[in-house]
């Protein structure tokens, strides 16, 4: 494997951060970022709230107990996601391999344009000048030869830090007693999984032999035993050239428990909308609709349905979801809805009939007004009719709409989510 130089760039306190540079009084004052939904949870911190131990996550009581005069924003995430493609512009300067990992995180690949142990660092050093100079933000740089360990890398010095990993000797010093979860790809029941086993740290992890591993955890034991040692092969996508999603999907907690099918069904068309919108984004079209729903209780489910056809259109998706949702009888009140759509192919894989060339067309018009003005400057009119009288509009009709905290955290500028099993 040849060395390759990786950069992992993760804004600091990102949506705080923005909000803190909008409005200045908020500027070295502990601010929490939320949802716009009554029921919302802590999106995003900044340090000063975070010194006061309130993270993401947290509801607005439980943070307001730990930081009395803790200001809350609501989450503006036009502005999050505009401020990211700026950054990208920016990226783009100093490599062409740029991957959107998330609205504040990039992987940039430099091989052979800089090395680890010297130009890399001076291209680190200007990288955080300019995003300071251009947008008042900092970030937190890691560089490493792959992936996970730039990763790594970066949450090591937050915020405002700049950490190299030179090569696998030095990786092994710092993975032998790190915890597990630290990796990125290690979620919550895989650690518990692994300390069930006795494996806490790193270190543990790469003294089990991979047939064990294997044997528990099937494939992902492999990549289990590789994470470990701090090896990782996978490549720099960048955004124009992601793998094909296998779907793309979009759900919401509504504001308040619904029963009444029409409420619902107007978010459905929301969410279909946006479903969409991110298929024509990546020009792709889908056969399969899936509508989640899940009760107050908890219990959550699925139901789905499947066309002859391929269709990327918000109105055709939302038709299908409309009708699962008719197809049975609603139990309990529905705190969730999802939309996704799934079975996809390349758009220009497939034949057009004149009629639908008309209609492929208007909804270009659409689209691309809505990229240059924002979501849903240009709706659907039953979207902007407000909800069931609770005075929370679906969707707005003034330009400054966000889809409503439905920013998906696997967003990218054009890009289609990437969904991995
Ligand atoms: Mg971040």
């Amino acid at each position: 494997m040849k060395n390759r130089v990786i950069m992992h760039i993760d804004m600091d306190a990102f949506f705080a951060s923005v909000e803190q540079r909008v409005d200045p009084r908020l500027l070295g004052r502990p601010v929490a970022v939320t949802g716009s939904q009554k029921r919302t949870v802590i999106t995003t911190a900044s340090y000063e709230a975070r010194a006061f131990g309130v993270k993401t996550g947290m509801t607005k009581g439980e943070a307001k107990r730990l930081c009395p005069w803790l200001i809350f924003v609501q989450a503006n995430n036009r502005r999050y996601t505009d401020t990211c493609t700026r950054l990208v512009e920016l990226y783009k300067h100093y490599s062409p391999l740029v991957e959107v990992y998330s609205v504040d995180e990039v992987f940039m690949d430099v091989t052979g344009i800089a090395g680890l142990s010297n130009g890399a660092i001076s291209m680190a050093t200007e990288i955080r000048h300019r995003i300071k100079d251009a947008f008042g933000l900092t970030c937190s740089i890691g560089m490493a030869p792959n992936k996970l360990l730039a990763k790594l890398a970066s949450d090591m010095k937050k915020p405002d830090g700049l950490v190299v990993i030179r090569d696998h000797r030095e990786a092994g010093k710092i993975l032998k007693d790190l915890p597990v979860g630290d990796i990125a790809g290690i979620g919550p029941r895989l650690e518990k999984n692994l300390g069930d086993m006795g494996i806490k740290t790193c270190g543990e992890l790469a003294g089990v032999h991979v047939r064990t591993l294997k044997n528990r955890f099937g494939v992902v034991g492999e990549k289990l035993h590789l994470m470990a040692r701090g090896l990782d092969d996978s490549p720099v996508v960048p955004v124009w050239q992601e793998p094909d999603a296998k779907s793309v999907g979009h759900s919401m907690t509504l504001p308040r428990d619904v029963y009444n099918p029409e409420t619902l069904e107007r978010h459905i068309l929301q969410l279909s909308e946006m479903v969409g919108r991110r298929l024509r984004r990546g020009q792709y079209a889908g056969r399969t609709v899936t509508l989640t729903i899940r009760y107050r209780d908890f219990h959550t489910f699925s139901r789905r349905k499947t066309l002859t056809e391929h269709v990327s259109d918000g109105f055709e998706i939302c038709h299908l979801a409309v009708s699962i949702l008719r197809s049975f009888r609603l139990k309990k009140a529905v705190r969730l809805v999802g939309v996704s759509v799934s079975n996809l192919a390349a758009v220009d894989q497939l034949p057009l009939l004149k009629k639908d060339r008309v209609r492929r067309d208007l909804i270009r018009a659409l689209d691309t007004i809505n990229d240059r003005y924002g979501e849903f400057t240009v709706a659907r009119g039953r979207l902007l009719e407000p909800v069931n009288g609770n005075g929370h509009s679906n969707g707005n009709g003034n330009g400054s709409g966000n889809g409503h905290g439905v920013i998906s955290p696997a967003w990218r500028p054009n890009g289609v989510k990437r969904v991995e099993f």
